[in-house]
């Protein structure tokens, strides 16, 4: 049985220094997390975590003691470089202790400085991260068939329960939420985790193995629960018991993560999907819309189109927004008329947003008691920028930017408190002081004003002392080390007076003090050390005074994102020219002269536009063939993304657009990339159509794009006649269905909800040439082998493959019609010779060629296999 974190450590903590063995105790207490435990000038990891991040990271693994019988694996990073390793680490999945040290020698000391995970990062010093960062719990019914999500943004205190759901669904909604850490509860698996079983499998598939955690179910209700609000509570109560033990293994480990600042939870609600588009994690990859598949950064995706905003609430609601397109007509309209009143001044508003700090992600951390002195002069800076920010959109009339104007209003009193308080640029830290500003608090000034007498006494200190001892080079200084001392050159040290006492010698120098000196320098520490204090009493009460407003803070921060987004959506609509889209509750999905938003900007002019016409009484299906390349791809994805485009309230690329709402978008297109161990392309194509027709509604629009390959080819096509027929004649949800298949253009002839669309070619010489231009009427053929031949593929391969088309059944004739639904074979037909076994072996081969991924070494040995089937039959021309 494989276990998890099972760590190699040693038999008996007694054999290490006394270093090494606070190293573990640490590792005891964060057992998950990477441990950073400071040593000098490095951040060492030992054991497993040096493994794991020498890997992850690409560290250079050494080890401790190296002569030792079991040298201790490790590797280490400068200080200096800590928080770029730590931002590495957390998108991976792992969880981060930082241990630091202080004082050196043999007073060092070490404490945890900082402890981060995937989804709790308000207690790192880290700036901004555009994605929501969602923590999960699942909880199971005592059947073990049943299970729920609890899910939160700790940023935002409000915990949503997807209650009831199949066990085996868990793992796709897990990714369906983007979820960055999971808690699964260690009971289901008998105490011991066995990541060979399937479902463990799967959800390593959606959450990275990493951010898995492994715990015990809380028993009953847990104290944290008691801190819920009456009305969550009550929520909690009416939920089921998987959907309780969720919630409450959710709220143990935010106890767990946050080191004694509880998480308030402000809002339990069950997860409705009814206010928004459902986007499954398949299709979001498939679009691209937030993440590509090559890095899986931004890059290419739509959010990266689009984000023109420039503060980081902006970015996270733009990205909130493309991931949950609204279906309510109306929001839809309020977000396009505000798109439409910002547009003229969308640059002026974005620029007047420029350079605001985080608000949102802020008001959190003053919340939870972890606000620094810069966080609150950022929130100071922020709200002193809103009267002007409040000037530039004061003439709003739109609803939803009327409401951007009347929630930039900040809470009474705030910033001028913080104005008073609080130095023009507050230091990162409370524990140097310098934060308060003079004329706050009497107390402080009078401490300070001791301070600074002592400056002046230390001046005509070192006066004195100069004419006494006659050494015009004699100094008083202080350091941290030695405190104030007298410095006189090492030239002049046949002059110093019997009464100084040497502390220190340096190359050129000699340090003294005297009984005078030490009794002034214990003054000032007293006074240092009042004054730091004092400035944290005053620091810990202001922050405590702000966090008091902090729901009218989230709601200025909400504001700000709302004005930042809607003027980005303006200033990308202007920009390329899009349109306004009519948005209506009709079945129909009309795009006169299309275009895919970020292969049209890269072409530029040489973008080709395509209609697409679901006009609500015809067809709902339209069929695409056309030969690889032609555009297929393209067209279908365009197609989604101006519709999703819309329900975001954002103009579309296009000359004129109607969209009629669409519930769900199921987007197949491509190499299916979840793959797990064990499963075939077919088996998760399959499956990916059998989640389609059981969700897919009147109202849905779908995308499929080469359903059917890597199984025979008739098996491939039955397939394929069969989901479509299920999806035009049952479903009659909007469909695109591009296919290599050209035997069912047949079925438009039969089937009214069908119609035929092909990707335009132009036959020239010997060579295709691509229109990119969508048009009615099935393709003429599929061109496979011209396509074949641009590829690179040998031109005697291209020339043997031409023969054996040439020699198939039914070559030179127009395609086979299949005009009814696919029936069994006819057991009694004359029996195919071998030589027409061996030449559709070779047809299925060569459809079976995916020549864009074809390398050259592959392009060889397939030469070799054609060959081989071709001599399998003895028979130089296939019999016709
Ligand atoms: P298919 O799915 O038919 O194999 P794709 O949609 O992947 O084809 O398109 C292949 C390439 O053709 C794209 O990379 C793009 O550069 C180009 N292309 C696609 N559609 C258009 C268009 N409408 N106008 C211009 N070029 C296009």
């Amino acid at each position: 049985m494989v276990l998890f974190h099972v760590m190699a450590l040693p038999a008996t903590k007694h054999d290490l220094s006394p270093m090494m063995q606070r190293y573990l105790e640490y590792k005891e207490r964060y057992p998950d997390a990477i441990l950073f435990f400071q040593v000098g000038d490095f951040y060492e990891l030992f054991f497993d975590d040096a493994v794991a991040v020498s890997k992850a990271l690409n560290l250079t693994l050494t080890s401790r003691d190296k002569n030792a019988a079991n040298p201790i694996p490790m590797c280490g990073v400068p200080v200096s470089v800590l928080d770029g390793y730590v931002d590495r680490l957390l998108p991976l999945g792992f969880s981060v202790a930082v241990v630091s040290q202080s004082g050196s020698g043999s007073g060092v000391d070490r404490a945890l400085e900082r402890f981060v995970t995937p989804g709790m990062r308000l207690f790192n010093s880290i700036s901004s991260d555009v994605a929501e960062s969602l923590i999960a719990a699942v909880g199971i019914d005592a059947s073990g068939s049943m299970a729920s999500i609890a899910c939160t943004d700790p940023q935002t205190g409000i915990i949503s329960v997807r209650d009831s759901l199949e066990l085996g669904i868990i793992p796709r909604e897990l990714a369906n939420l983007m979820v960055r850490e999971v808690v699964l509860p260690r009971a289901a698996f008998g105490d011991k985790v066995d990541r060979r079983t399937g479902w463990v499998r799967s959800i390593e598939g959606a959450v990275s193995k990493a951010a898995m955690r492994f715990r015990g179910e809380p028993a009953g209700p847990t104290e944290l629960e008691r801190g819920l609000g009456t009305d969550a509570a009550a929520e909690l109560h009416a939920m089921s018991v998987s959907a309780k033990r969720a919630v409450r293994s959710l709220l143990s480990y935010l106890d767990e993560i946050s080191l004694g600042n509880p998480v308030p939870v402000r809002e339990l609600s069950l997860f409705r999907s009814a206010g928004s588009v459902i986007i499954d994690a398949a299709t979001r990859r498939n679009l691209e819309l937030v993440q590509n598949t090559k890095d899986g950064s931004a890059a290419g995706t739509l959010f990266g189109f689009l984000n023109e905003t420039v503060t980081p609430g902006g970015a996270r609601l733009l990205r909130n927004w493309i991931l949950t397109p609204l279906i309510d007509v109306g929001q839809i309209r309020d977000r396009q008329a505000a798109l439409k009143e910002v547009m003229p001044g969308a640059r002026g508003v974005l620029k007047s947003l420029e350079g605001l700090s985080d608000l949102e992600r802020l008001t959190a951390r003053i919340q939870l008691s972890v606000g620094s002195p810069k966080d609150l002069g950022a929130v100071r800076d922020t709200l002193e920028r809103l009267p002007q920010l409040r000037q530039i959109l004061s003439e709003a009339g739109s609803k939803l930017l009327a409401s951007c104007v009347s929630a930039l209003t900040p809470p009474p009193g705030v910033c001028e408190l913080l104005q008073r308080a609080l130095v023009d640029s507050p230091p990162h830290v409370l524990h140097d002081g310098g934060v308060i500003r003079e004329g706050y608090d009497v107390q402080l000034d009078e401490i300070r004003g001791i301070r600074a007498t002592a400056d002046a006494w230390r001046e005509q200190f070192e006066a004195q002392e100069r004419q006494g001892s006659g050494i015009s080079s004699l100094k008083v200084k202080s350091n941290n080390v030695i405190g104030f001392f007298i410095e006189v050159p090492t030239s002049q040290g046949s002059k110093v007076p019997a009464n100084y006492i040497r502390r220190q010698s340096t190359a050129n120098a000699e340090r003294f003090t005297t009984p005078e000196l030490k009794k002034h320098e214990d003054a000032v520490i007293t006074a240092v050390d009042r004054q730091i204090k004092r400035e944290q009493e005053l620091f810990v009460a202001l922050r405590a005074e702000i966090a008091k407003s902090v729901e009218v803070l989230r709601h200025v921060a909400r504001g700000i994102a709302v004005a930042d987004t809607i003027a980005a959506l303006a200033v990308v609509a202007e920009g390329n020219a899009w349109v306004e889209p009519e948005v209506t509750e009709d079945p129909v999905l009309e795009i006169e002269r299309g275009r895919h938003p970020i292969v049209a900007a890269l072409l530029e002019g040489a973008f080709i536009p395509n209609s697409v016409a679901f006009l609500g009484d015809g067809p709902t299906c339209f069929l695409v063939t056309g030969p690889n390349m032609g555009g297929k791809s393209t067209y279908l994805r365009q197609t989604a993304l101006i519709a999703l485009l819309a329900q975001i309230g954002s103009f579309v690329p296009a000359e004129r657009a109607k969209v009629g709402i669409i519930d769900r978008v199921f987007a197949r297109l491509g190499a299916a990339d979840d793959l797990h161990e064990g499963e075939s392309t077919f088996m998760v194509e399959m499956r990916e159509a059998a989640h389609i027709l059981s969700h897919a509604t009147r109202r849905s629009l779908v995308l499929i794009d080469e359903l059917g390959r890597g199984t025979a080819t008739s098996d491939g096509l039955s397939l394929a006649q069969a989901i479509l027929e299920r999806l035009a004649l049952e479903v009659k949800c909007r469909t695109l269905f591009a296919t290599h298949y050209h035997e069912l253009t047949g079925l438009a002839g039969s089937c009214k909800e069908i119609e035929n669309l092909s990707v335009g070619s132009v036959e020239r010489e010997d060579t295709v040439i691509f229109t990119h231009e969508i048009q009615a009427g099935p393709a003429p053929r599929s061109y496979g082998l011209e396509v074949a031949k641009l590829s690179g593929l040998p031109a005697e391969v291209i020339a043997r493959a031409f023969e054996v088309l040439a020699s198939l059944p039914g070559a030179g004739t127009k395609q086979t019609v299949i005009k009814k639904p696919v029936q069994q074979p006819d057991l009694f037909a004359p029996r195919p010779s071998p030589a027409d076994a061996v030449a559709l072996k070779l047809k299925e081969r060569i459809e079976s060629l995916n020549l864009e991924d074809l390398s050259a070494r592959e392009a060889l040995s397939l030469l070799y296999e054609l060959k081989e089937l071709g001599a399998a039959a003895r028979v130089p021309a296939p019999v016709r």
